[in-house]
């Protein structure tokens, strides 16, 4: 960990309960109960509806004889509204638990549900730390992606469509009661979706790992994922059908999510999120974009996590200098992003080099996520950086 660990205080987030396991969707019921849930609003969207995983949950639903309407209106980088009318749905509707059902899109706008169900008002009044006075209705979630690892985060993220940027809800309440992840939800993704949302946890484990707020718990969830991504995720990309790597993707990003659900973030996040805004990429791409950029330049702030990292992910180190066994992590990142045919430069998404100043721009108001970034940046560092990564 970055400096003394007896020097820090250590504090670890995660829900109450979490269920891993093939075929662990068929056990909703009964955690619907546990939870005191008779009426659910399933919290989806048209892309999860039409790959059929609704299917098993509403079965184990219907023989628990509870009652539920499905809410699909979910659009990827959930914009606010989206959020506010699930809410007014769950009220007409008479629903008493919150159950999510997708990608981290759809977890977050039922994280937003069930703070709204106890909360007045719309999801842009809580935005910020620690905003949101009263804890929400039940929740479960279900991802069917292997990535954000929101399913056991405390935070959720939406899209300000009148700020043109991305925003958080930080707050206890955004914790679900109960976490099911069942790597089958996850078969059915396409190879791009695989290696987006792969990566995603891949810079969750990474960035968490070499953090200023790393804990004693981070780094145990962070070793872990970053191993385990880098070993099965070319796999799951490879023959979507695998349930070997589905199951060991499914499990690394979950402990990628607890790893920086306690741990933090840093600067690939805060470079990553103007281009998901200006170009409407997704969260996970514009991640695997920054990360070996990011990473080249954190080096020195952190040499022997980044060497570490790059162990973790298969490099033998011996005889090598500490630097130069840190940049074999970038190398590592690198070959990953080849080997799931994930560019990493950014003029290959067609974006003018004349809006890299604007992203600069962009990236400072993210500016908190450089607190914990093992080497400081100025606006300068930021433009460089995405030079580099031009
Ligand atoms: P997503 O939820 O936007 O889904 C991407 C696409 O994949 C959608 O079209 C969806 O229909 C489809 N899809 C999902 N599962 C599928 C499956 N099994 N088969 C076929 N298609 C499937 O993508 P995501 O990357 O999981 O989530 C991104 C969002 O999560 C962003 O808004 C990001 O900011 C947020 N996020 C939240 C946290 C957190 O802790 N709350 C962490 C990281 C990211």
């Amino acid at each position: 960990m970055n400096g003394n660990h007896q020097s820090k205080t250590h504090v670890f987030f995660s829900p109450t309960k979490i269920t891993v396991g093939l075929n662990a969707a068929c056990q909703v019921a009964q955690e619907v109960k546990q939870f005191g849930g008779s009426r659910v609003l399933i919290v989806t969207d048209p892309g999860v509806v039409a790959a059929d995983l609704i299917k098993p949950i509403e079965t184990s639903l219907n023989s628990g004889d509870i009652t539920y309407v499905v809410y699909k209106g979910v659009e990827p980088e959930p914009p606010s509204r989206v959020i506010d009318q699930g809410a007014e749905i769950f009220q007409v509707e008479g629903c008493d638990l919150v159950l999510g059902v997708g990608g981290g899109s759809s977890l977050d706008v039922a994280k937003g549900i069930s703070i709204l169900a106890a909360n007045k008002g719309k999801i842009l009044d809580y935005c910020g730390v620690d905003q949101v006075p009263l804890n929400g209705a039940p929740m479960i979630l279900m991802p069917t992606t292997a990535g954000t690892g929101s399913e056991v985060t405390r935070v959720l993220v939406l899209t300000d469509e009148e700020q043109n940027t991305k925003n958080v809800v930080f707050t206890p309440y955004a914790l679900a009661n109960a976490a099911i992840v069942d790597p089958l939800l996850t078969l059915s993704m396409p190879p791009s979706v695989t290696a987006d949302t792969g990566m995603d946890a891949m810079v969750h484990a990474i960035e968490t790992y070499v953090s200023m707020n790393a804990t004693v718990f981070s780094d145990i969830f962070a070793e872990n994922a970053i191993q385990l991504i880098a070993d099965y995720l070319p796999v799951a990309w490879a023959k979507g059908s695998n349930t070997e790597a589905r199951y060991n993707m499914s499990l690394a990003a979950t402990l990628a999510g607890l790893a920086f659900g306690s741990g933090g973030l840093g600067a690939v996040h805060a470079l990553a999120y103007p281009l998901g805004t200006e170009y409407h990429m997704t969260h996970g791409r514009t991640n695997a974009i920054m990360l070996p950029h990011v990473m080249q330049y954190n080096i020195p702030g952190s040499p022997e996590r980044y060497a570490r990292i790059a162990e973790l992910m298969g490099k033998d180190i011996e005889g090598y200098g500490l630097l130069e066994a840190a940049d074999l992590a970038v190398e590592s990142i690198r070959e990953l992003l080849d080997t799931i045919h994930v560019s990493c430069q950014i003029k290959d998404y067609g974006i003018p080099e004349a809006d890299l100043p604007k992203l600069a721009e962009g990236a400072m108001k993210q500016a908190r996520l450089f607190v914990p970034n093992p080497r400081d940046l100025n606006q300068e560092d930021v433009a460089s950086i995405y030079r580099e990564a031009y």
